[in-house]
């Protein structure tokens, strides 16, 4: 009797437990985080959608986060030739766990319309290039806040990602290399950037710096959504090379690679840096085929 007991305790423990560690990502819900983004209208650095953006970040970490790290900087702004403040924003989960990964995407967006025809000197929405990647990391937040994850993880939104002139590299992905040359200890031992993944034409194939700095990952990635059936999405092919956050980082020791699909939306049309980067262009359906595979890959790392 006192056995039997004992059983179905541990029976109930196990369920409950399954349940626990299995949220299911929901598309829709992520969509509406995209919304409010493009709702604050661009939010390149200096601007009041910038600001409004980076005080909406905080208050929804100190909600769902375990905590919530800032790191305020001076970046370097090629378009105004001077300083600008800049900041990346960091939720913490199990904030203690010396093992630690991370999910990573820029929340600022382009202060110029370089690729469009018209009205070029402009700042872009950002559906895509920006809001689409920090809707997917927050609803997985959420996730993790009523279901916390094996590891620690850390969630970054870089800042200053977009902020450089064509052909200076150095210029772009001003966060992730602050962060990387002051990474926040614990520090997470690999990471992900996720960067234009709400196309509603989704294609993401192997980014080529991605392969070079952490095959590994980039394979068990790829294999881990073929398993949940989303191989006609992540295609195992070799892609384009992009220069984004995950080179900072990667370079700084840690290996990370970029889940983006720089055909936005197709090899023959291209609203990428343009005005036309506008939430109609993406898709709650994208944005859950993303989120599936990080919160699959998150529940099983141990
Ligand atoms: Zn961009």
């Amino acid at each position: 009797m006192k056995r039997g007991v004992k059983g179905l305790l541990l029976l109930f423990l196990v369920v409950s437990n399954i349940s626990a560690e299995s949220p299911t990502f929901d598309g829709e819900k992520a969509f509406t985080y995209l919304l409010d983004q493009t709702n604050m209208g661009p939010r390149n650095p200096g601007s009041k959608g910038h600001q409004t953006c980076i005080e909406w970040l905080i208050n929804i970490g100190d909600n769902w986060a375990d905590s919530v790290v800032v790191q305020p900087f001076t970046g370097f702004n090629p378009f105004g030739g001077k300083g600008i403040e800049l900041i990346n924003i960091i939720y913490r989960f199990n904030p203690n766990y010396p093992q630690r990964i991370f999910l990573s995407a820029h929340f600022d967006t382009r202060p110029i319309a370089d690729y469009d025809s018209k009205d070029r000197f402009s700042p872009i929405l950002g559906a895509n290039d920006g809001a689409s990647g920090v809707a997917v990391l927050l609803h997985l937040s959420e996730l993790f806040s009523n279901n916390p994850p094996p590891v620690g993880v850390d969630i970054i939104f870089w800042d200053g990602e977009d902020l450089g002139r064509q052909n200076n590299l150095e210029e772009f992905c001003q966060g992730s290399r602050f962060y990387s040359q002051n990474p926040i200890k614990p520090v997470p031992e690999k990471g992900i950037v996720i960067d234009m993944i709400g196309d509603a034409d989704l294609q993401i194939y192997y980014e080529l710096y991605s392969l070079q700095f952490a095959p590994h990952m980039l394979q068990e990635i790829w294999t881990l959504a073929k398993n949940l059936g989303y191989a006609d999405v992540f295609i195992p092919k070799p892609g384009q090379m992009v220069y984004d956050d995950h080179v900072p980082l990667s370079l700084h020791g840690i290996p990370t690679i970029d889940i983006i699909d720089f055909q936005y939306p197709n090899a023959s049309r291209n609203y990428w840096h343009t005005h036309e980067d506008t939430p109609d262009k993406c898709s709650p359906e994208s944005l859950k085929i993303v989120g599936d595979v990080l919160l699959t890959w998150i529940f099983m790392q141990e």
